[in-house]
């Protein structure tokens, strides 16, 4: 493979404690490798990145770009794609396609690599959807992909909780991430959508009991922690908790946090968890970022991501069924209700945020306040919670905010004036560094996830590789690379992408011991709609399949 040299650039590469130093990187076999020896070699490509800011390619640790929710909101979703200005049309070896809040898929990997992004998390697959995921992950060019499995639901986990068989809960979750070729474990709501879906009403408190089942949300999720760390997995328990988007539920979400204290967790878009008030007085509603922000801050095995709520019409789509049903219902938007018999659920709805409404403007400041309250940028991640707080194409614009503290003043002041009562967001005066701008949206993310080739420019990584422009308008910069690399491959150059390579998928590689197996396809033979063998994917499924295992502390 050739060799590529960015030569002169001010290299921002957090994880190697280069916060902004000028020098050249060398690049071959789609790694990050040393300089020559001899000073007159040559590399068959040089990027002249004299002026320019060279970071890793950016790493999305919570998204939603694949399987039978996006496409049901695609399909639910006409209006947003019927102008020619939403229409991609296929132009050389590129593929035509649709843009919206939920595009298509090769669009996805277009507009990913265009804001300079390398890597991509889907963060809610059911088992029962990772075929058609994955085979949909083909399709998405440009960028590495990884699915998180949904467990928090799922009738042979709850089961073996409700045994309280450690074992069998740690050897469960192999035989479902093995078999869906997952790279993490995901839990939403956790026994409060299956709860949900046999009429018994909403879960609220972390020691309510699931009808059928006889376990609580807290056994739930502290058994899938356990299970992930003693099976060694890369990232830690992501999670989801209870009454997402309620007022009055960062209690619960405190409470969550205290019932895994001790454990590695990662605690997913935490925006939508973070309110105050109460369900019965919702007009209460203000921020609660900070008991949860200083939780956070002294807890050193918990990260977060933000799921930063930006105005303008979106879909929101979550495994959360109840929130699904709460959403579509207080909003009078038309709603698709999506059923994964034994293992979950999923809603997926229209949304617009607007900055004249009192809550979506919360929202918004609340969001910014996790940025700017978490005092270790490396336990923060961007997140928009594609497509449910904005588009990932909203990035730039929430590192503009981060960076400008007179811009978020700016947006706060054109906004309802109980916002600025009911939060802390104009109190804060921080304002992000590139450094710490590159930490949250790429070598944080990378960390968070255990992906010890991304996120960073040191020699062996992936030579994933995003070259801005430095431009005192950072929405700009951040918009529009001028060059990125991705695996060595120079993919957008000039800000027009020049090819579009696969992009692999990362999964998790584990051992299920036959019996095993044996026993839970047994039972989905009994109880299941579908033939087991259709169940366990085989690693020829994936898409430049990758596997990755937990990187060794130290
Ligand atoms: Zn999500």
């Amino acid at each position: 493979m050739s060799s590529l040299c960015i030569a002169g650039g001010r290299v921002v590469d957090p994880a190697n404690g280069v916060e902004d130093r000028v020098g050249d990187l060398w690049v071959r076999d789609g790694r990050i490798v040393a300089a020559p020896a001899d000073p007159d070699a040559r590399a068959d490509r040089t990027i002249d990145a004299r002026g320019y800011v060279v970071m890793p390619g950016g790493v999305d640790v919570h998204s939603h770009i694949a399987g039978s929710k996006v496409n049901a909101a695609r399909i639910m979703r006409p209006e947003e794609r019927r102008d020619e200005d939403r229409v991609m049309r296929r132009w050389r070896d590129f593929r035509s396609g649709t843009i919206g809040s939920v595009p298509s898929s090769f669009t996805t990997g277009y507009q990913y690599a265009g804001l300079g992004y390398t890597t991509a998390v889907d963060a809610a697959i059911p088992p029962l959807g990772a075929r058609h995921a994955h085979a949909e992950f083909g399709d998405v060019p440009l960028v590495d992909k990884a699915m998180l499995i949904l467990m928090g639901n799922n009738h042979a986990i709850l089961d073996a909780v409700r045994e309280g068989d450690f074992a069998r809960v740690e050897r469960t979750v192999a035989w479902l991430l093995d078999s869906s070729k997952g790279f993490g474990v995901k839990a939403v709501n956790p026994g409060g959508v299956e709860q949900w879906k046999q009429g018994g009403g909403r879960i609220a408190g972390w020691d309510d009991r699931v009808d059928h089942f006889d376990v609580s949300p807290r056994q739930i999720v502290v058994a899938l922690a356990k299970a992930v760390d003693s099976l060694g997995l890369p990232h830690p328990l992501h999670f989801h908790g209870l009454n997402l988007g309620l007022p009055g539920n960062w209690a619960h979400a405190l409470e969550g946090m205290q019932a895994l204290d001790g454990l590695r967790f990662h605690l997913a878009h935490v925006q939508f968890h973070s309110y105050g008030g109460s369900p019965d007085h919702p007009e209460d509603i203000d921020a609660k970022v900070e008991p949860l922000a200083d939780y956070v801050n002294t807890h050193e095995g918990v990260t977060v991501d933000v799921g930063q709520v930006m105005f303008g019409e979106t879909t929101s789509m979550t495994a959360d069924g109840p929130t699904g049903h709460y959403l579509a219902n207080l909003l009078g938007r038309k709603w698709y209700n999506h059923d994964v018999e034994q293992e979950d659920g999923c809603g997926v709805s229209p949304i617009e945020y607007q900055d004249k409404n009192f809550i979506h403007a919360l929202q918004w400041a609340i969001g910014l306040e996790w940025f700017l309250r978490v005092e270790d940028p490396w336990r923060v991640a961007m997140s928009t919670d594609h497509p449910n707080g904005a588009s990932f194409r909203s990035y730039p614009e929430v590192i503009a905010l981060l960076m400008d503290k007179n811009l978020r003043d700016e947006t706060l002041a054109r906004l309802p004036e109980r916002v600025r009562a009911r939060s802390g967001l104009g109190d804060l005066s921080r304002e992000y560094t590139l450094a710490e701008i590159a930490v949250v949206t790429r070598a944080g993310p990378a960390r968070i996830l255990g992906l010890s080739h991304k996120g960073h420019l040191g020699i062996g990584a992936d030579a994933d590789v995003t070259i801005y422009a430095p431009d005192d308008d950072r929405r700009r910069m951040f918009a529009l690379p001028r060059w990125v690399v991705k695996g060595g491959e120079v993919v957008v150059d000039d800000g027009e992408l020049r090819s579009a390579p696969g992009g692999r998928t990362l999964f998790s590689a584990l051992d299920v011991d036959p019996e095993t197996r044996a026993d839970l396809e047994r039972r989905l033979a009994e109880e299941a709609s579908f033939h087991p063998a259709n169940f366990r994917l085989s690693v020829d499924d994936l898409a430049g399949p990758h596997a990755v295992s937990r990187p060794k502390p130290g």
